[in-house]
């Protein structure tokens, strides 16, 4: 058993994408389950607190330790066994591994198969993905991480190791708990209910044909329409399947034109019009690939009809084409907290700000058309991205200093209370983490934070973990 002091050596290991800053002091890396449980004994012992870590990708400084120790589960990452159970597979891995290292496995066993779920960050750990139930960009059909687990071997803090299937119920005494299973109730918990040893990760047939399109368009009015279009065209067609449908304001198309510069992977992506207001893409999916054609010439044929030009449009069929639609997704996070690291560096207090809300149509409008007051009497500068097929998009400000930094957070936490008084959801991805708990004032009922502390009584009754 090795436990390291958290010196130079170590000092990335107290942060993570959100920029946050921790305070743990020492680290370990166990490399299998029965190290896990020694340093877990000494630490206990020791009267410690202990934060799991995965990749530190998280965007919410949820895996960043505030004090006493850090665990990284980055050396468990061992894929331990390949299972065929009909159509599908059963991958089951230690906690460290990534989706990178998963995605490369799968090339070797099914080119047919795949984990479905995509979140974008090919270096994030299972245990994070699972700890934040990540979704990607097709959560509208295939939901988050924990949709796609079967099993997962856990350390709680009374010192069982348990391996918790995805049907087991939960018997803890709160109507939280009541309504869901225990994989739903650990998936999402960032950490904070005990220790991910091993999963196993679920792998199922890809869709025989996915297309692709982005569509550009020159008057912001005109994106609500065409969504409300597209939902009620494609919600009673039984032969299509609408996985994908995301939007992209002005800011974030300039984010992501910025970051093309310098990106290798971007290279590929055309450049477009700088005039352009801002995009949806959509991802279509089907057995039947002439149904695929006809949904989205009718859909072709609105866009037109609203101003839009086919040459203001990107299609693509081929894994190779789609694969830059995910990388494009994937440089409005990478653009997004670079521009939060160049703020940072003028102050070392600077963090992400960001928020995930679930929206009623009126805010979603409002939104889109940049129509909030609270957001309109800001001067700090802001982009808006995310699920728009579901009504649940992300706000990330992006402060200059520090002044415009305390700006911001009051400007979040505004915006958390105006959605919930608006009818809205918050935190609805990504998690609450370090860097969003002054947004949890005022916008959680008692009762809802009633049920999360006996939530964690019941599986960390000493409050060990990630505190
Ligand atoms: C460029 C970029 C793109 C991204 N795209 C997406 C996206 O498309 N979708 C999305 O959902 N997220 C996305 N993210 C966010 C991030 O990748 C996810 O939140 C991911 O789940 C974090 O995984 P991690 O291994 O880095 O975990 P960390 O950040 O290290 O930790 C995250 C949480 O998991 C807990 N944890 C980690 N391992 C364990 C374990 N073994 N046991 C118990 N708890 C554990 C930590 O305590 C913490 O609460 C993106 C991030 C970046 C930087």
């Amino acid at each position: 058993m090795e436990i390291f002091q958290i010196s130079d050596k170590y000092i990335d290991y107290n942060k993570d994408e959100s920029k946050f800053v921790g305070n743990s002091s020492t680290i370990s890396f166990p490399t299998s389950c029965d190290e896990v449980v020694e340093i877990f004994n000494y630490i206990k012992n020791s009267g410690e607190k202990i934060t799991a870590q995965g990749s530190r990708t998280g965007l919410v400084g949820a895996g960043v330790g505030l004090v006493s120790h850090t665990m990284s589960f980055e050396k468990m990452n061992k894929i331990l066994d390949t299972t065929s159970v009909g159509e599908e597979y059963i991958v089951k891995v230690q906690s460290g591994v990534t989706l990178g290292q998963l995605r490369e496995h799968i090339k070797n066993i099914n080119e047919n198969v795949d984990f479905l779920p995509n979140p974008t960050e090919e270096t994030a750990t299972f245990g994070g993905l699972f700890s934040h139930n990540a979704k990607g960009m097709n959560s509208l059909k295939y939901g988050g991480v924990a949709n796609h687990i079967n099993s997962v071997k856990i350390l709680f803090s009374n010192g069982d190791v348990k391996t918790i299937s995805c049907d087991e119920k939960c018997s803890i005494a709160s109507s939280l708990a009541e309504q869901t299973t225990m994989i739903e109730l650990l998936a999402g918990s960032e950490g904070q209910l005990g220790l991910i040893l091993e999963l196993d990760v679920i792998l199922r047939k890809t869709p025989s044909n996915r297309w692709g399109v982005m569509f550009f368009f020159n008057r912001v009015e005109k994106v609500v329409e065409f969504k409300n279009y597209v939902n009620n065209l494609l919600e009673d067609n039984n032969n299509v399947d609408l996985s994908v449908f995301e939007y992209y304001d002005k800011k974030t198309l300039d984010i992501v034109g910025e970051w093309k510069k310098t990106s290798s992977k971007l290279k590929s992506i055309p450049d477009y019009r700088s005039e352009f207001q801002s995009a949806i893409y959509l991802e279509i999916e089907s057995e039947l690939e002439e149904e695929i054609e006809v949904a989205l010439m009718e859909i072709l044929d609105k866009f037109e009809a609203e101003g839009g030009a086919e040459s203001d449009t990107w299609a693509g069929v081929l894994p190779s084409e789609l694969e830059k639609f995910q990388h494009f997704r994937h440089a409005v996070q990478e653009g997004g907290n670079s521009a939060i690291q160049n703020a940072k560096n003028i102050d070392s207090s600077i963090f992400k700000l960001s928020m995930d809300f679930k929206l009623q149509d009126s805010m979603l409008e409002d939104i889109i058309n940049r129509n909030v007051e609270i957001l309109k009497k800001s001067s700090v500068e802001y982009f808006v991205f995310g699920h728009i097929g579901e009504n649940h998009l992300q706000l990330n400000l992006l402060p200059n200093n520090v002044d415009e930094f305390q700006h911001a957070k009051n400007i979040l936490a505004d915006m958390c209370e105006y959605n919930i008084k608006n009818g809205g959801t918050n935190f609805v991805e990504n998690g609450v983490g370090k860097t969003r708990i002054n947004c949890l004032n005022n916008v959680v009922n008692k009762e809802f934070i009633d049920n999360i502390k006996k939530v964690k009584e019941f599986f960390d009754k000493e409050s060990i973990f990630n505190c």
